[in-house]
């Protein structure tokens, strides 16, 4: 399995979108947030989307180097129109818009619709955090039609991820961040191109047998490309009627509430996706003292961690911890990709007519 140095990858990233279509701006910040994700061990919304997405360019169902749109405004809300963009560029505007007003009024709710893919939504989080500031956000995705509801055999939800992040004084930000399946789609995109098997009850059959091939989502897993349309199965919710109905809310507040439009069927048929977000934002000091909360929040976490393991060599993890470790060692190591992804780099690199000298080497 290859495994490339970051920054190498991020700029081999950066040039295909350049070479598709993108501002030097844009490209970077595309390949940047793509790389992140991989570096947190989520590969699953890391480069392995890069084919998908100058598919997506070629295609005109993302438009490169848009501006996303304020449309609506006041002191604590926003609701911004990403205009078919980039998800990343829409997502990035999004979150300096709901954590600049969340700093001056202690709270804001920003609405997001008509994004491309906005990718980890935990990158958002964490970057609110950084700033010191909670926050929630409800996604989802229209056009894309992956989900079971409970109950149900066939698609009607969205993978509609959800996630929190808390800033923690004196300590590492906790990032709660997940899809509302079972899996993420991209990690049986994963797993179909020969990384790590999904759980064999992730998908449900028409029939209603559970299985965990990913031909159930893409049907004839010989082509190149991956249409998560093209299979007979759907994914299962996670956590039975409870995620389920998360992922319902999600629906709700991200495509209803927002404009973006709920899943369902694609935008015309024309194939295009679009993630909406509604997020919420919150200065811990409107609450309480800060250093009293991080006290509170810092001994509450020891206790948690302090739990004995349900396993030799075991340990509590606090949500978010997994993507920091994760994100040490491949800054030190590189980060792997399968076989099957590295070539796709590749064909796609060729494709858009890259020069060899932009190519980087294995490590
Ligand atoms: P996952 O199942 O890996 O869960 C991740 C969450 O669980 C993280 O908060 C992580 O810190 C925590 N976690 C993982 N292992 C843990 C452990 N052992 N102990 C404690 N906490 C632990 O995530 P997923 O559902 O596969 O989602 C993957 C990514 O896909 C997310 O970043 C999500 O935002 C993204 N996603 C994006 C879209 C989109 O349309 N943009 C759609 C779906 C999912």
């Amino acid at each position: 399995m290859p495994t490339l140095d970051a920054t190498a990858l991020r700029d081999f990233v950066a040039s295909i979108f350049n070479a598709a279509g993108c501002s030097e701006e844009e490209g970077s910040r595309v390949a940047a947030s793509l790389v992140s994700a991989n570096l947190a061990g989520h590969d699953s919304h890391g480069v392995v989307r890069v084919p998908r997405y100058v598919a997506w360019l070629r295609d005109g169902l993302v438009v490169a180097d848009v501006t996303p749109r304020l449309e609506r405004e006041t002191a604590i809300t926003a609701v911004i129109d990403g205009r078919f963009g980039f998800g990343q560029t829409a997502a990035s505007f999004a979150v300096e818009v709901g954590t600049k007003k969340a700093l001056a009024s202690g709270l804001a709710a920003v609405a997001l619709k008509h994004a491309g893919h906005i990718g980890r939504v935990g990158e958002w989080a964490e970057r609110a955090a950084a700033e010191g500031v909670i926050s929630i956000h409800f996604v989802n995705v229209q056009g894309s039609l992956l989900v079971a509801p409970f109950g149900g055999v066939d698609r009607r939800l969205s993978t509609a991820p959800f996630c929190i992040g808390v800033p923690i004084e004196g300590g590492e930000p906790i990032i709660l961040d997940f899809a509302t399946s079972l899996v993420a789609e991209g990690k049986v995109l994963v797993a179909s191109r020969g990384g790590p098997p999904v759980p064999d009850d992730s998908m449900i059959l028409p029939d209603g047998r559970l299985t965990g091939d990913p031909a159930a989502l893409y049907g004839d897993l010989s082509r190149r490309e991956r249409n998560p349309e093209a299979g007979e199965g759907a994914l299962r919710a996670f956590g039975l009627h409870k995620g389920s109905g998360l992922a319902v809310l999600c629906e709700l507040l991200a495509g209803a509430l927002t404009g973006n439009g709920t899943a369902g069927p694609r935008d015309g048929g024309r194939g295009r996706i679009t993630n909406g977000m509604l997020s919420f934002y919150l200065r811990p000091d409107v609450i309480d003292d800060p250093e009293a909360f991080a006290q509170r929040a810092r001994r509450f976490i020891a206790f948690c961690r302090s739990s004995r393991a349900d396993r030799p060599g075991g340990a509590v993890l606090l949500p978010g911890e997994p993507e920091r470790r994760q994100r040490a060692v491949r800054e030190r190591e590189g980060v792997p990709l399968p076989d099957e992804v590295w070539r796709s780099l590749l064909a796609t690199a060729d494709e858009v007519g890259l020069v060899a000298d932009r190519i980087p080497k294995p490590r």
